[in-house]
Formats: structure tokens, sequence, C-alpha cells
């Protein structure tokens, strides 16, 4: 029993497979050999600063553009030569793209009644996808006699109704306000829960990536340069790149004297020399990585190595506060901090701050 399931995981073929695509415009590389691929049923986010290639992608596994080289495969098969229609792929864009003369209802029916669904049918799945985003009363209605939100859940319906093998979106929520964008997030959330859909989600809002995504890859200057879990890619970034991206980490030259051995650095912070985690495989250009909220004005119950520092500045940010520090053993730090550790604090005064060193890690 257990030798067949095993054998099933690793038989699994993925829902998306990117093998090495690399793709050209002029003198620009878009999109530079980038191989990653998506499981069934995950929802994978590619995050990235605008013109990393983020869009050029998603436009070669749709059909849209081809790639210079390496193959897209969906569910195992090569669709090199398959034309946008036949890629069985739902799609949703910051732009809602609605045909503005339908009614919400044929908007939604459109790809059903190209695919020749008997009308009967057609319609049940309608209000089914009606109803899974949220709008059972609006079929009859046109695009202009909805919100923003509306309208893109609208797309989302309308992408998902052919239950396509994968979901692709390219800044859904960009040109939504920052409520409605947060309320759009827990729909799409849902929306990925009940359906088990395929996703890959695009955005350069980390915040964003961070609350959807099953797993982040993260784009730079066209070439994939993360790939892991949020969780992961947040507590241990792989480059400094990444970790600026995604976190607001202090980013620190490392103190004169830091040795590398393999996957541990050991490095001199004051007084104590600590051994913290690193994927640096040289010294140079190397940083200390120093997670904002792993500084205390407090001494923490476990390990601990504790800076000299002078308070710079205490901001008052509602669940925390942001104190601006000066150090000598590492220059500059912002900790975020719980808000009563700033009682009785007073910008300029010096005091001892605390650093978790095994929250702490050295990148490249
Ligand atoms: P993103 O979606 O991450 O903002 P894009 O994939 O749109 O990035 O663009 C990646 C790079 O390719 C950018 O430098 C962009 O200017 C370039 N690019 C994209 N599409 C074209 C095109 N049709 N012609 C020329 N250059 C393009
Ligand atoms: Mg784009």
């Amino acid at each position: 029993m257990t030798v067949t399931i095993s054998q099933t995981r690793a038989t699994a073929v993925p829902r998306l497979e990117l093998d090495r695509i690399t793709k050209r415009y002029g003198q620009v590389i878009a999109v530079d050999d980038v191989s990653l691929s998506l499981a069934d049923g995950e929802f994978l986010t590619f995050l990235g600063q605008s013109g990393s290639g983020k869009t050029t992608v998603l436009k070669i596994v749709a059909g849209f553009e081809s790639c210079d080289d390496g193959a897209v495969r969906i569910a195992g098969s090569d669709v090199a030569r398959k034309p946008p229609r036949e890629r069985d792929i739902g799609m949703v864009f910051q732009n809602y793209a609605l045909f503005p003369h339908m009614s919400v209802a044929d908007n939604i029916a459109y790809g059903l009644r190209r695919r020749k669904w008997p009308a009967q049918r057609r319609r049940a799945r309608v209000q089914e996808m009606l109803e899974l985003v949220h709008l059972a009363e609006l079929g009859g209605r046109t695009p202009r006699e909805l919100s923003g939100g509306q309208q893109q859940r609208v797309a989302v319906a309308r992408a998902l109704a052919c239950e396509p093998q994968l979901l692709l979106m390219d800044e859904p929520l960009g040109a939504l306000d920052r409520a409605l964008r947060l309320d759009l997030e827990q729909e799409i959330r849902r929306i990925h829960r009940s359906t088990g859909c395929s996703v890959v989600y695009v955005t350069h809002d980390r915040d964003e990536a961070l609350a959807l995504s099953d797993r982040i890859a993260v784009f730079h200057a066209g070439r994939l340069v993360g790939l892991d879990a949020p969780a992961r890619l947040y507590e241990r970034p792989p480059t400094s790149y990444v970790a600026r991206l995604l976190t607001d980490a202090n980013l620190t030259a490392l103190p004169d004297g830091t040795a590398l051995h393999g996957e541990v650095a050991e490095l001199s912070i004051g007084e104590r020399r600590v051994r913290i985690r690193s994927t640096a495989t040289q010294t140079t250009g190397a940083r200390l990585a120093v997670p904002r909220t792993a500084i205390s004005l407090q001494p923490p119950p476990g390990d601990h190595v504790t800076v000299e520092a002078r308070v710079n500045d205490i901001v008052f940010l509602g669940e925390h506060a942001r104190v601006d520090l000066g150090t000598t053993a590492l220059g500059a730090l912002i900790a975020h901090v719980p808000i009563h550790q700033t009682d009785d604090r007073t910008v300029g005064e010096t005091l001892h701050v605390h650093i978790d060193p095994a929250r702490c890690q050295v990148v490249i």
C-alpha cells in the first residue's frame, strides 16, 4: 500500500511545467531561462517589480506569445503548437475586459456557448458561477451597472465557468482600492479552496503574494530568483534582493572577521561571537539580514545578543511601534516592538537592545 502511494506521488504529472523558457524582445531578455512547475490545485504567485517578466511568462503559457527557447507543458503535454483557445486556460486581467454590451450572465456563458454546451446545462452552470462569486442576483445587469470589484468577480466567474485546467490571473486587483482589494483577496482564497483549481497569479504587491499563495516565485530582470512557500521565503530569503522585496528586514554590512563555513556564518556582534544561518558563498557583497521583529528593547527569554543603541526615533504604528536605532555593532537598525516596550523610552537616550540570532541570516 505504502509503496503504491509514494509511487503515485512521485509520478504525479504537474499541472504546468516551464522548462527553461527564454523570451527576447530585440536586445531585451524579458524571460531568462525560467523553469518551474505547478502542482495540481496549487496557488502559485509570480511576484516581482514592474518589467521583471511576469506578464510575458503568463502570455507564453496562455499562447499569446511564443518563447525563443524552452518548453511549456500543461498536464504533461507540450503546448507549443496549440493556439490559445485550445489550451483549456481561464484568464483574468487587471482591466476587467468584460463584454460591455452583454449581461453578466451572458458574459459568464460566453465560453460555454462557444463550447456548445446545451442551453439548460449552460444556465445551470452560469447560476452556479454567480453563486460562487456571490452575485446570484445580478446576472441580468450589464458590466456598467456593477462596481469595479463586482466586475472583477464576474471576470473570475467567466474564467472558471468552463472548468479550465489552469487559471491565470494578471494583477486582477491592481485597479481596485485597498479595502476592496482585501475583500477580493479573501474571495479569491475562498474560490480557490472550494474549486481546487490550479492558479498562477501575478502581482507586484508583496502582501497580496504572502496572503494568497501556496508558493511564491520571485522574478527579477526576467529571472526566477526565489521559489518557496510564503513563510519560508519570508523567514529565509535566499538573497538580499528577495529579502528587500518580501520583508522589511534590516540588511547590514557584515562585521569584520566574518567567516563562512558552508551554511553557517560565524561573526561578531558586539562582544559576542555567534553562528548564523547563511546562504552566501562569499563574504564580498553579502549582508546580514536582521528582521525588524528579531530586535527587542527588553531581554527575551531565549538566546539573544545584546548591543548598545541610541534611540533615534519612535513611531507609533497602531499595533506596534517602530524604533529607529543607531548601533556601533551593526549601524542603523529598525525594530518593530510591542507598544509597551516603548513606555518611558525617549528619543535620544541610549539603551541595550536584544537581537535573536536564530532569526538572522547572512544573504548574498
Ligand atoms: P512585468 O509583467 O513583470 O511588469 P513584462 O513581462 O511585461 O513585465 O515585461 C518584461 C520586459 O519585457 C520589460 O522590459 C518589457 O519592457 C519587455 N517587453 C514586454 N513586452 C514587450 C513587447 N511586446 N515588445 C518589446 N518589449 C516588451
Ligand atoms: Mg505585467
